[in-house]
């Protein structure tokens, strides 16, 4: 199956050998696995900090491609989407999955073996059962304080 997310021409393993503030555009954007896990709602607790992961996605996360469904002109349906950068990670670790590439990359972790970047394969982040894929309800369907009901482990 073709990768939604442009990998070709890549410095093999780049992210090894590359802060990632020296990653050009297209390396930045391929560290994404295509989980989807970063366009679930997060409930945090006031005293403790802790976020937890629901599975109730996005208004314009699409649960069959698990993808944006209009993620070049996002901002003007969600404005508050979070564009991730170098500069920025630091402040947003903290909700980001445990998972997720660049939490991983920032923390000096390895990418886990089902990357596509490892396996060349975009469909592998599925098969590992981490991808939100089949697995998300829509905020439309549920309501605000219905949330916690659908908490996930991260
Ligand atoms: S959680 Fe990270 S790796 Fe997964 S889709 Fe979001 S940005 Fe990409
Ligand atoms: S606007 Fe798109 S990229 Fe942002 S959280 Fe929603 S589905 Fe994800």
């Amino acid at each position: 199956m073709s990768d939604p997310i442009d990998r070709s021409g890549l410095t093999p393993r780049f992210w090894e050998r590359k802060r990632l503030d020296q990653m050009s555009k297209v390396e930045w954007e391929a560290l994404c696995d295509g989980c989807g896990r970063c366009c679930l709602n997060k409930l945090e607790d006031e005293d403790t900090g802790e976020v937890a992961l629901t599975r109730v996605a996005c208004r314009l996360f699409d649960d069959a491609t698990c993808r944006c469904a209009q993620y070049p002109i996002r901002h003007q349906f969600v404005p508050e989407c979070i564009v991730m950068t170098p500069e920025n990670i630091a402040k947003n670790a903290y909700w980001m999955p445990e998972t997720c590439a660049y939490k991983r990359l920032w923390q000096g972790r390895p990418l886990p073996d089902w990357h596509p970047l490892l396996t060349g394969d975009p469909e592998t982040v599925h098969a590992s059962g981490v991808s939100m894929r089949h697995k998300t309800v829509s905020e439309f369907e549920v309501a605000d304080e219905d949330w916690e009901d659908h908490i996930i482990d991260d």
